[in-house]
């Protein structure tokens, strides 16, 4: 008998399954800021956290809001 295998295809180094959003404001107190918040507002660490690597971003509200940024600085919008 074999288990059934562990579906390994997210990247998941420390094998939790947090949402990873992209940071975009930090506070002075080390509080972060996700791209995917319209109005700032703190990351729950608890339950998600965040990254400035665009290809480790798991959030599927900044990856949007990255494609969106992407597809601006390509018609040579200024950001
Ligand atoms: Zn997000």
């Amino acid at each position: 008998m074999t288990p059934p295998e562990k579906r390994r295809s997210d990247y998941d180094p420390y094998h939790d399954n947090k949402k990873y959003h992209l940071a975009k404001l930090w506070s002075t107190k080390g509080d972060v800021s996700p791209l995917c918040a319209k109005t700032p507002r703190k990351i729950d660490l608890r339950k998600e956290s965040w990254t400035l690597r665009p290809e480790a971003v798991t959030c599927k509200r900044c990856l949007a809001a990255i494609a969106e940024k992407n597809a601006l600085a390509d018609q040579g919008a200024e950001g």
